[in-house]
């Protein structure tokens, strides 16, 4: 199932958009780090289209 995936940062507030695939429950979009390096402390909402 392909899933659009809106994550924010709680560190800086930066947003991003990304197209990832849900697998077995799990959203992979590739996304690691914000530009702040943060690399664990994010909003994540899904989106199905
Ligand atoms: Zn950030």
């Amino acid at each position: 199932m392909r899933v659009k995936v809106k994550i924010r940062c709680k560190q800086c507030g930066e947003k991003f958009v990304l197209r990832g695939k849900k697998e077995r429950g799990r959203v992979e979009t590739g996304f690691k780090q914000c530009l702040c390096n943060n690399t664990h402390e994010f909003e994540v909402e899904e989106d199905r289209y």
